[in-house]
């Protein structure tokens, strides 16, 4: 169920599979998960959103053109995506503090915990969730509503803290995004919309399921929320304009490129791929870099440390790398070690696709308040191009 790489050919096979789906079908089905044997109503093309293998756009215009209006569910969810990222973006601290309390004493304590041990074992002899470990597990995917109740027992019901799920989540989605991740997260615990937690009973679970399965025992009440302090609100960097001198194009997991980097007026000069994460989406982030310098008639280094890094700089003769604006989370974090370390500056330029920078600015509210831009993403000539080209 694994694939062994992800690739761009697989996720456009996926969309034009999924395509006849995704209209009134998908409004009426997508909360019904019949189980990982089957087709089911969705489309399953989160890890290739996640890494950019496809655009968000791509989804959302191939489903307007398929089905009009009647596609509006689908674009909507889509674009939770984009509302998730742009929120993060605007909000660091959540993601920071998360890291934090991964590190500190309580959570050590909570691991221990034989709670926590049987959680992540999937021995905790609820119905459905244990057999959702082994499935997240085997696959690296669960459905919408899976997830949904998965992060409800595991707060509401076993009491474990979020974060413990979240990172367990991050560790084994393929699609794993530190935006969607943490803030679903936050969003069943009652930390995203005060006053609101999700709660998943036995009913709802047995009709998600599609019958598989009718879980008892669940907490009728939520855990008490942890009032924290708002996180303070960030503005979001302008456009960076796009380096003259002679760069290498770095390409991280965070964008492989989806429908092309738009590179015909950039003096391209190498390919450096930072190479990490799971196995098929490190397959996939090196595959693409050595496409891309085929595609350019350049040479191709993959790099995890400041010294492979360095090497590749020197072989290609320049101090400038090129990139996709890399969001908060983890590529960010390892690839701020890699430049942080000491020695001669690397020059990092980040370029924002337009459909992010038309997004995440709006994700200032809840996603009532950020509906009305969706119009507007889907009037863009040309949703995946740079902002700020030269
Ligand atoms: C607790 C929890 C954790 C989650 N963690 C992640 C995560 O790490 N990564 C992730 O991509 N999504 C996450 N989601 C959101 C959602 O569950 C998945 O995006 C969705 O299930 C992916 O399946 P699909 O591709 O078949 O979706 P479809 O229904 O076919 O939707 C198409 C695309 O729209 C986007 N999308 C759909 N629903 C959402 C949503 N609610 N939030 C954000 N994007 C959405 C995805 O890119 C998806 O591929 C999480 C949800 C919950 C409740």
């Amino acid at each position: 169920m694994r694939p062994e790489a992800l690739t761009r050919a697989q996720a456009l096979e996926r969309l034009s599979a999924f395509l006849p789906r995704a209209g009134s079908a998908y409004a009426r089905e997508r909360n019904i998960d019949p189980g990982p044997e089957e087709t089911g109503h969705v489309s399953r093309l989160s890890p290739y959103v996640r890494h950019r293998l496809i655009g968000e756009w791509e989804l959302a215009r191939a489903a307007e053109k398929a089905h009009g209006a009647a596609a509006s569910k689908f674009i909507d969810e889509v674009c939770w995506r984009a509302y998730w990222r742009g929120y993060l973006e605007m909000r660091p601290a959540i993601w920071a503090r998360y890291m934090d309390y991964l590190l500190s004493d309580e959570a050590e304590t909570a691991r221990s915990g034989e709670t926590y041990r049987a959680a992540i074992e999937g021995r905790t002899g609820i119905d459905a969730f244990d057999v959702w470990v082994s499935e997240l597990i085997a696959t690296g995917y669960l459905h919408n509503h899976a997830r949904m109740s998965f992060a409800s027992i595991w707060v509401h019901t076993l009491r474990l803290p979020w974060q413990l799920g979240a990172a367990f989540f991050l560790e084994h989605l393929l699609d794993g995004d530190e935006a969607a991740n943490t803030l679903s997260w936050r969003w069943v615990a009652g930390l995203h919309t005060p006053g609101k937690v999700y709660l998943a009973s036995t009913e709802a679970i047995a009709t998600c399921s599609a019958g598989r399965f009718r879980p008892t025992g669940l907490a009728r009440n939520p855990a008490p929320v942890v009032i924290e302090p708002p996180p303070p609100v960030v503005t979001l960097p302008t456009a960076q304009p796009a380096p003259r001198a002679p760069s290498v194009l770095l390409v991280t997991s965070e964008d492989l490129g989806a429908d092309g980097f738009r590179l015909a007026e950039q003096p391209i000069v190498g390919v450096a791929a930072l190479v990490t994460g799971k196995a098929p989406v490190a397959a996939a982030t090196a595959s693409v870099a050595q496409t891309l310098a085929q595609q350019i008639g350049t040479e191709v280094r993959l790099f995890s440390s400041r010294a492979e890094l360095e090497s590749a700089l020197r072989s290609f003769g320049t101090r400038t790398l090129l990139t996709s604006r890399l969001p908060v989370g983890l590529t960010r974090a390892e690839l701020n070690a890699v430049l942080n370390d000491t020695g001669e500056p690397i020059h990092l330029f980040e370029r924002t696709r337009l459909w992010d920078a038309v997004a995440w600015p709006a994700a200032a509210r809840g996603f009532f308040a950020f509906r009305p831009v969706i119009l507007h993403l889907m009037a863009l000539t040309d949703p995946g191009g740079f902002q700020g080209r030269p």
